[in-house]
């Protein structure tokens, strides 16, 4: 059986070694992340190379989504590694501190207008939120003296979120700027921009890579409070061809009781605008060491596939962790299992609405013959990767084939809930039939077929125009014009 919901998996050290990559490409990793917080240039180069070969090798199209940084605020060093922090001391964080002098009475930090930003009162969440700090006062703007609310270790660089958010930091830096022009060189599928607080940020990501000449999908990670109030979720939802639930920095901004219900919100709300969910951090966080994931791991799993997620997401899992290939093998059985369950084939999706486009409209009619007859799949010729789209957003159980010989669409339809990349070119003059016994052929080639079984065609004028499906064709394996 054919997992539909798609496993994103990060590279890092872990995935470097000799014959991870290949390990995870056999336990059915679809995309992989290249993490900009960690490591060089270099370092994501050779990774996207390895994936490319990797991808040659297996015959298994596996995309690439770079993730920039983004303007993540940190604290600096400590003069030893970590620190002690006591409940109820005294922290102040120091913008002219020396940057490796932190001790257990300040440390330095480099963003300039946080203390502009805060007042007696605001509350720090540094390291995930493991270490409170609350606001005592803010000394010249330079320098916030805080009391300690929930102490622990605090070491070099951890992260620094105010609950509630509000931080102005703009999305792009200019080590995003920068890493925008490796990523073109790259030819990423996908670029995850950071922080987004709008629309903007995203079309401004969209813009700079577009002058690198990159016309990757732009993944928009919903992690600040200010995110998800109403009309700017969507307008963030628009800007971008994918959302990530973020669960990690969105979860210290806005607390960690309010996520189930926002992925929720934030899974329907893209798959109701077109565009994909990819749900993030902390899947199978204890397996960076055990071999097995908690029983509450495995929930989060499958209800992410019951929200209607179409990718879940390994962080450290794979990137650092002790068992990558097994964290991916964990993923693979427990969606297959999840979508075993009627809640995730049925859809009442646009209902009740009108379409302005006839291949939008063919894209939902075969959507509704299929889940309304026996139809063993799907095979959408496209060229844009628009009909595929459309049809994922319906819940399903049938495998939609995504026919084209269009590189980057092949790439984009990776993260697709139950869309499946097959490279195929139209040849020369062909007409319809011989079209349908080549696509029959190489559906046969894959195992995907047998004599038999139907399938449902969708495709245009066979001239390679985009949005040019106007025809929904019935086929069924070995009978009449078949092979
Ligand atoms: P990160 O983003 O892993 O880059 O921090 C995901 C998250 O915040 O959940
Ligand atoms: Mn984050």
């Amino acid at each position: 059986m054919l997992r539909r919901t798609k496993i994103l998996a990060t590279l890092g050290p872990a995935t470097d070694k000799e014959g991870v990559l290949e390990g995870l490409f056999m336990a059915g990793v679809d995309v992989v992340r290249l993490n900009f917080s960690h490591g060089t240039a270099q370092d994501h180069i050779d990774r996207a190379n390895a994936v490319r070969e990797m991808s040659k090798k297996t015959g298994r199209r596996v995309g690439i989504l770079a993730d920039l940084q983004g303007p993540k605020i940190r604290i600096e060093r400590f003069k030893e590694d970590k620190v002690w922090l006591d409940n109820d001391q005294a922290f102040a964080l120091d913008i002219n501190l020396e940057k490796d002098q932190g001790d257990n009475t300040q440390v330095a930090i480099s963003y300039e207008p946080l203390p502009k930003e805060v007042v007696k009162g605001s509350r720090l969440l540094l390291d995930d939120g493991r270490v409170v700090l609350d606001v005592v006062n803010v000394e010249e703007n330079l320098r916030i003296n805080c009391t300690v609310i929930v102490g622990g270790y605090l070491s070099n660089k951890k992260g620094i979120n105010l609950l509630g958010g509000g931080l102005s930091a703009e999305a792009l830096t200019d080590k995003d700027k920068e890493d925008i022009k490796t990523i073109a060189k790259i030819g990423c599928d996908y670029v995850a921009v950071s922080f987004p607080r709008c629309g903007a940020d995203l079309d401004e990501a969209r813009r700079l890579l577009e002058a690198e000449g990159c016309h990757a999908g732009i993944v928009s990670k919903v992690e600040r409070a200010e995110a998800i109030v109403p009309e700017v979720m969507d307008e963030i939802i628009l800007a971008s061809d994918a959302v990530m639930v973020a669960r990690g920095d969105l979860g210290v901004e806005i607390g960690d009781a309010n996520l189930p219900a926002v992925q929720k919100q934030l899974i329907k709300r893209s798959r109701e605008l077109n565009r994909v969910a990819i749900t993030a951090t902390q899947m199978m966080e204890s397996m960076i060491d055990n071999p097995i994931p908690t029983r509450a791991e495995v929930f989060d799993v499958a209800n992410a596939v019951y929200d209607g997620t179409d990718a879940i997401m390994l962080s450290a899992e794979t990137a650092s962790g002790n068992h990558p290939i097994k964290a991916v093998e964990a993923m693979h059985r427990i969606c297959i299992e999840a979508e075993k369950q009627a809640v995730v084939r049925e859809s009442d999706h646009r209902i009740n609405e009108q379409f302005k486009r006839d291949d939008e409209a063919i894209a939902m009619s075969a959507m509704y013959m299929a889940n309304h007859t026996k139809i063993k799949g799907i095979v959408a010729l496209t060229e844009s990767g628009s009909t595929p789209l459309w049809m994922s957003r319906i819940s399903s159980g049938i495998s939609i084939y995504a026919f084209s010989s269009q590189e980057k669409t092949l790439g984009k339809v990776t993260l697709y809930r139950g869309v499946f990349p097959m490279y195929f070119k139209l040849g020369e003059n062909q007409d319809h039939v011989e079209v349908n016994r080549n696509i029959v052929q190489e559906l046969r080639k894959w195992k995907a077929a047998k004599d038999g079984d139907k399938f449902i065609i969708t495709k245009g004028d066979l001239n390679g125009v985009e949005g040019g499906t106007n025809a929904l064709k019935v086929v069924i394996v070995g009978q009449g014009l078949t092979p």
